[in-house]
């Protein structure tokens, strides 16, 4: 049994789009885990194309009434147009109006309400229809209105959607239609019925496939926008958006939020002495050994060349600072000349620092890490007083007690 389900998900994930990674492939299943870049910028894709799409109905939707106008009856053109326009304008006010502020479910109301204002105009054009005795072309083009539920559903192929995004997207759309069919029960023409209900149903199917290979290109894409092809740690403009964004949470939710700035000791010496690669390798060596081993949650940013960023959402002065130490002692790689690789180190945190903006926690750590380099290179400064004397770190050296708070001296 373990076997078959083995052999089918083997199967089933050798047909989803190729430039996934394996650890990926779960993403487009559910937005549940997914990166918070991604779906920061996968709510400002959905907003703008719900705008897109508004932008479309809004011009459309009022234009339909010359036809309108020319096979109906007086008073029905004037009914629907009437209708029309309200539905043109609130299309309209969803497109002026409307903007994404990263959160994704902003960008599921904004769907919503796209989605909302064709079902009501839907709903109201259909009730009035079934007040007049059509015949010959405005029968015809009466019926064309039957068809705005599979408008609505092929629409869902322009979002970048996980399967179950989708399937809520689509489910109440689905169940109405099965529910105005019971309700016309007795009048029913069921082979009709269920042909378009089918069709329906496979209309579905192909946008939301369409929507997840948009959603795997997205992930594609997003992962190489924001790592640094060099190391695979998030790149400096990835790191100022997390930045931000957690910030803004822990400042939110009074939360601790410490920033580790590292830079390398005379690194410059490893391309000098042993040339570029040699340099290269040791930055790539550097980012997997911390990468293996800061905590899940944190998050790595190449700052500058041999700089980086080590963002600690969630995380107090001393927290920090035992991290840090953990990583120190763990070790960042070895020199080709032998010896270890050693870094500078500043520490700063939200609270402790009493930091109103991220881009002054980055100034401040980046301070402490020239403090650091000042002080002799392989250590951590951090702005208050450490509680005892500094442990023992892997390069052999005693981390000294800094001055209280050295850098802002
Ligand atoms: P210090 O201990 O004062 O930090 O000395 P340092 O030599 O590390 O400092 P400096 O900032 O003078 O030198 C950084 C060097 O890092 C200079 C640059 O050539 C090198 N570098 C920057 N980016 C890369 C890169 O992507 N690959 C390699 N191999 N070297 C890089
Ligand atoms: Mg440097
Ligand atoms: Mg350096």
């Amino acid at each position: 049994m373990n076997q078959v389900s083995e052999m089918l998900w083997h199967r089933l994930t050798g047909l989803m789009p190729g430039e996934l990674k394996q650890s990926e492939l779960g993403w487009l299943f559910s937005p549940h885990r997914h990166l918070s870049l991604l779906a920061r910028r996968r709510a400002g894709l959905i907003v703008n194309r719900v705008r897109l799409f508004a932008f479309l109905f809004a011009v459309l939707t009022p234009l339909w009434s010359i036809i309108d106008f020319v096979v109906f009856p007086f008073p029905l053109w004037s009914q629907l147009a009437a209708m029309r326009f309200v539905a043109s304008a609130a299309f309209a006010s969803l497109l002026v109006y409307y903007r994404s502020n990263g959160d994704l479910f902003n960008a599921y109301r904004a769907m919503a309400l796209l989605f909302a204002i064709p079902t009501v105009f839907y709903v109201a054009s259909h009730t009035l229809l079934t007040h007049y005795q059509l015949t010959g072309m405005s029968a015809a083009i009466g019926a064309g209105y039957a068809f705005l539920p599979f408008v609505l559903l092929g629409g869902l192929a322009i979002f970048p959607l996980a399967i179950a995004e989708s399937f809520v997207v689509a489910s109440p759309i689905l169940i109405c239609q099965a529910v105005s069919g019971y309700l016309r029960w007795a009048a029913m023409d069921w082979p009709a019925f269920t042909g378009a209900f089918w069709l329906l149903v496979l209309i579905t199917g192909v946008a939301a496939l369409a929507g997840i290979c948009q959603l795997a290109f997205m992930i594609a894409l997003v992962r190489q926008a924001i790592r640094d092809p060099l190391t695979n740690a998030f790149s400096r403009s990835s790191g100022m958006e997390i930045l931000d964004l957690h910030f803004t949470m822990a400042q939110r939710s009074n939360a601790p939020f410490a920033l580790a700035f590292l830079d390398l000791d005379h690194f410059k010496r490893i391309n000098d002495g042993y040339g570029h690669e040699a340099g290269d390798q040791a930055l790539i060596t550097m980012t997997e050994q911390v990468s293996r081993h800061m905590r899940h949650g944190d998050v790595l940013a190449r700052w500058g060349g041999e700089e980086f960023l080590l963002i600690m959402p969630g995380t107090g002065i001393e927290q920090a600072r035992t991290a840090i130490e953990r990583l120190r002692s763990s070790g960042f790689g070895q020199r080709p000349e032998g010896g270890p690789v050693t870094a500078s180190i500043g520490i700063a945190e939200r609270r402790a620092d009493h930091v109103g903006d991220w881009k002054r926690l980055v100034e401040l750590a980046d301070q402490r890490m020239y403090a650091a380099k000042q002080g002799g290179r392989d250590r951590v400064v951090c702005g208050v007083p450490e509680p005892e004397p500094g442990p023992v770190v892997a390069s052999g050296q005693h981390t000294p007690a800094p001055a209280a708070n050295p850098a802002l001296a």
